[in-house]
């Protein structure tokens, strides 16, 4: 396999040359949080996937939801004037747990082409106001939105613009929150000042509100390195959106189905965005599937605008019904318990990162609920970062699969945790016990 793989199967990120050395490892099973490997090995995923299987592995119902969704109707198409039941109950029920009017839910395959979504329907939205000049978007340093043409421009981290040419022309960032490293120090109010000023200029060197159509933000930046934003962020600059007459679209693509506790973390954050993204946790990982929602007043604007003239823009597998009846059961379960152990269990994980603390390779612990990181540095005072290339991050990650834990290491050397929400008390503590033999080993 490892040959096979070598010789035919791209890894977009992590096979060029130079890491495809070590080859690629293979799972071949999985059951809650743990996964076995080709050789027998056996790992407990603390990143869910890829932030993705929130329920854990080896759902017989959501098995079953898949099989019997395909036995009765394995496609229809979302496109024209055509759904299907689970389709449309599942937009229902969303709809009906989504903060505030964001009553309409439009069905992606994933993240990226939810984000594209949303800048297509912003556009759509400001010329149904008659204000074409609203072509220019602001996300977030450290942000990740994607990875097509214009999700990766909107994602504001170097690697995914290299040799691309993105950001468009129409695409524009202002510095992250980044609490440990942030020049305004450390103090909540300064730091939400500082995004709230940086906006501000950001608008003005656009040439104004009148030029500017949204600003896009995670409510905890993923792949950034799990950057969590002082508390009152998101509600600031949600505001100041608001007053400047921009749209705002909460990107819950990694935070969204109780990663950070609540179905949705706008909803701790307590707001209302006017659009926001889902993907990964809808169906958890099982089969593809990501979704817009819209405010009352976005639809409405669009819909009467549009009138009797479609607008072009569609998947051959929005809505597709067999990726929506496993998110209705994956939607039972969340609310069977599953975000109630994730919101005890990440308690427990964040406690456990915690009590690393002192460490000589710890600088900062993070996190929210499920979500959580430990940046690694050389020096602590200085806060001097792992030597920024890929290799020591690899490593890590190598020494941690070795103990019996996935984890991410990004290459900022930040480890990042997602576990999946089933975990249970001895699983987190497993997590702390491999991580912190993964430090020591790193050291020695
Ligand atoms: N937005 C955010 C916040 C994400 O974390 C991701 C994926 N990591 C995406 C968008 C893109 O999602 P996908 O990989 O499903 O296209």
């Amino acid at each position: 396999l490892v040959e096979l793989d070598r010789a035919h199967l791209i890894h977009p990120v992590a096979s060029y040359r130079g890491h495809e050395a070590a080859g690629v490892k293979v799972l071949t099973s999985a059951r809650g949080a743990t996964v076995t490997d080709a050789s027998g090995h056996q790992l407990i995923d603390g990143f869910a996937g890829l932030w993705c299987v929130n329920a854990g592995y080896g759902h017989e119902s959501i098995v079953a939801a898949a099989a019997s969704q395909m036995r009765e109707l394995p496609y229809a198409t979302g496109y024209f004037s055509l759904g299907s039941e689970p389709a449309i109950r599942l937009a229902a029920e969303l709809a009906q747990r989504a903060p505030g009017d964001l009553n309409h839910v439009y069905f992606t395959l994933g993240g990226s082409d939810a984000v594209d979504s949303t800048v297509r329907f912003v556009r759509y939205y400001w010329h149904a106001r008659r204000e074409p000049l609203r072509e220019h978007f602001i996300s977030v340093e450290q942000g990740y939105h994607g990875s097509s043409t214009v999700g990766a421009g909107l994602t504001a981290l170097p690697a995914f613009h290299a040799g691309f040419g993105v950001p468009l022309s129409w695409q524009h960032r202002i510095p992250s929150h980044y609490v440990y490293r942030n020049p305004a120090g450390a103090d909540d109010d300064a730091i939400i000042a500082a995004s709230l000023a940086a906006l501000d200029a950001k608008i003005e060197e656009i040439g104004g509100a009148q030029r500017v159509a949204a600003f896009y933000a995670e409510p905890i930046q993923g792949s950034g390195g799990v950057l969590v934003p002082p508390k009152g962020w998101m509600k600031a600059m949600r505001a100041r959106c608001k007053a400047h007459g921009i749209l705002f679209v909460a990107d819950e693509v990694i935070t969204g189905f109780g990663r950070t506790g609540p179905l949705f973390a706008c909803s701790e954050d307590d707001i209302i965005p006017d659009l926001m993204t889902v993907a990964k946790g809808l169906t958890s990982g099982y089969v593809p599937m990501g979704a817009v929602f819209m405010s009352d007043h976005v639809y409405d604007a669009i819909a009467d605008a549009a009138g009797s003239s479609a607008v072009g823009h569609g998947y051959t597998y929005s809505a597709h019904p067999v990726s929506a009846a496993v998110a209705l059961e994956v939607l039972r379960l969340y609310e069977n318990g599953l975000l109630e152990n994730g919101a005890r269990a990440g308690a427990r994980l964040i406690a456990g990162l915690q009590s690393l603390r002192d460490h000589p390779l710890v600088g900062d612990v993070r996190g929210r609920g499920m979500l959580a990181a430990v940046e690694l540095v050389t020096d602590k005072q200085r806060k001097t970062p792992l030597p920024a290339a890929a290799e020591p991050a690899k490593r890590i990650f190598d020494r941690a699969w070795k103990n019996g834990l996935v984890i991410r290491a990004f290459p900022t050397g930040v480890l990042g945790y997602a576990p999946p929400l089933c975990c249970s008390e001895s699983e987190i503590d497993a997590i702390i016990e491999r991580t912190a033999r993964t430090l020591d080993d790193t050291l020695a």
